[in-house]
């Protein structure tokens, strides 16, 4: 039995048989899109505005064009971002430890 893979995202996935070939699918999936991210080009980081830019461009995409002061301003930026980065993965981690507590009263 050969499904082609367009025509088995379509089946819905009811049959054990058919949702077995599903998370099959699915497995595939995730592992493509690592291998994908894996191929992707190599990054250096710039030694100007410390953001990563890609190693095949000799130019730098984020600060090539700005000169000193608007560097300043993209640091700052950069900077904001990074913190407010921080502040939403506290948050993340605050939820998920109220969401593992409550499956861990629900066992009780
Ligand atoms: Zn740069």
């Amino acid at each position: 039995m050969v499904f082609a893979p367009s025509s088995r995202i379509l089946t819905n996935c009811n049959l054990p048989i058919i949702r077995a070939l599903c998370v099959k699918d699915f497995t595939m999936s995730v592992g493509m899109s690592l291998a994908m991210k894996a191929k992707q080009p190599k990054q250096k980081r710039c030694d100007r505005c410390e953001l990563y830019t890609p190693e095949a461009s000799d130019k730098c995409i984020h600060c090539s064009d700005l000169n000193e002061s608007q560097l300043a301003q993209l640091k700052a930026q950069h900077q904001e971002t990074l913190e407010d980065n921080s502040t939403f993965g506290k948050y993340l981690l605050f939820g998920s430890a109220i969401i593992g507590l409550l499956l861990l009263l629900s066992f009780l």
